[in-house]
């Protein structure tokens, strides 16, 4: 029922379509077009203007043809990331590739894609199903922020797939929930030729910090990251002002707020340490410390129905899967924080945010069949 060519096709045409974050509004209007000749309402949310883009998220809702069936949702992201203009998609041996210049933006193209060609064919072959209600999200990879602005009261699904993530070979269940921290250290800036016991060097403050902190993998759900740093302004100056942006992860809510607030205290500890007396004042370095919640976790049970009927399609179709834990945040972490129950489904994407991307027919076709198969199920089901 899934016609292979036409959805490879489609993922073609949609990829020559340039998307970067905040610029979704050209790819959202021919998907606008695609689903109101399969009979949808479509409308566009306010999130476009809280993220300063071109447009919303695309909200679609295409009516079902069983009553009492219980909508479905689905929800893949429109956005690319860079290079990602005048993308030139090429297939050899099964296999889409860009020129080797950009990205190839199947993340996350190939996912809508895939919600595409499932809803024509639940239409072509008339298949009894619930209502197919779709969010196709923008702003994905600058923080998820699509699908954060998403409004959830738009919905009335208890459950579905979000296709973005490799391999259907794998089920996402859980990722971890993150946060940004932004550290500037003041320190006191004096000639270091002429007077160093003058000043406070920022750069011994973050280092007496850093060498305090536990980065890297914590456990085994927990990881931590000083990944930028900036600051002092000459070679002869003692360094007055250090900046640094940090990141921290787990799969455990409580483990990310012991962690963050590990880092901060180590922050705080060194700045207080360093003081000196100048003139019969006292001067000390300062951390001033800017911690916020990138995205929320996600963790759906491997006994949730969703999870179930998954598996039950992949074994319909005698295909392996695996559930899988994954080391990113999705627009699921959002989606289930707001209380429709997500899985993350592969599509056959590799190399991701590379210019080596590159697709797997076989997999993102084989992908489109799962999703078609879960939704029969679910329907079969109510
Ligand atoms: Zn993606």
């Amino acid at each position: 029922m899934i016609q292979e060519q036409r959805m490879t096709h489609h993922l073609m045409d949609i990829i020559r379509i340039d998307s970067p974050s905040r610029k979704e509004k050209d790819v959202a209007l021919k998907l606008e077009g695609e689903m109101r000749d399969l009979g949808a309402d479509c409308f566009y949310d306010d999130a476009g203007d809280k993220v300063g883009g071109d447009v919303g998220n695309l909200i679609v809702k295409i009516p079902g043809t069983k009553k009492d069936v219980p909508p479905f949702f689905l929800c893949s992201h429109m956005d690319t990331v860079s290079p990602g203009e005048g993308i030139k998609p090429s297939v050899k041996d099964g296999v889409m590739r860009s020129d080797g210049t950009t990205i190839l933006g199947s993340d996350d193209k190939s996912g809508v894609s895939i919600i595409v060609e499932v809803l024509r064919a639940l239409k072509e072959n008339d298949i009894p199903c619930g209502d197919i209600e779709v969010a196709f999200t923008i702003c994905e990879e600058v923080g998820l922020l699509g699908a954060k602005f998403l409004d959830a009261s738009n919905f009335k699904s208890s459950y579905g797939i979000v296709l973005d993530s490799s391999t259907p070979q794998r089920l996402v269940l859980r990722c971890p929930c993150s946060d940004i921290m932004d550290v500037k250290i003041h320190g006191v800036e004096a000639h270091s030729g002429l007077c160093p016991e003058n000043g406070i060097s920022a750069v011994e403050v973050l280092s007496d910090a850093v060498s305090r902190m536990k980065l890297g993998r914590i456990d085994h759900e927990t990881t931590a990251n000083i990944g930028k740093v900036k600051g002092g302004s000459a070679t002869n100056i003692v360094p007055g002002l250090v900046e640094i942006s940090a990141e921290a992860r787990s799969h455990d809510e409580e483990k990310l707020d012991a962690q963050i607030q590990h880092m901060r205290d180590c922050f705080l500890e060194a700045a207080k340490s360093r003081e000196l007396l100048l003139d019969g004042e006292r001067l000390g370095a300062r951390a001033e410390i800017d911690i916020k919640r990138v995205y929320p976790v996600m963790n759906v049970s491997p006994e949730a129905t969703v999870t179930n009927l998954v598996l039950k399609a992949a074994a319909n179709l005698d295909h392996d899967i695996k559930l899988h834990t994954s080391g990113g945040g999705c627009d699921a972490n959002f989606i289930n924080e707001k209380g429709i129950e997500c899985v993350n489904l592969g599509t056959g994407m590799y190399e991701l945010h590379t210019v080596n991307e590159y697709l797997l027919l076989d997999e993102f076709h084989r992908s489109a069949q799962i999703v078609l198969e879960t939704i029969k199920l679910h329907s079969e089901k109510n």
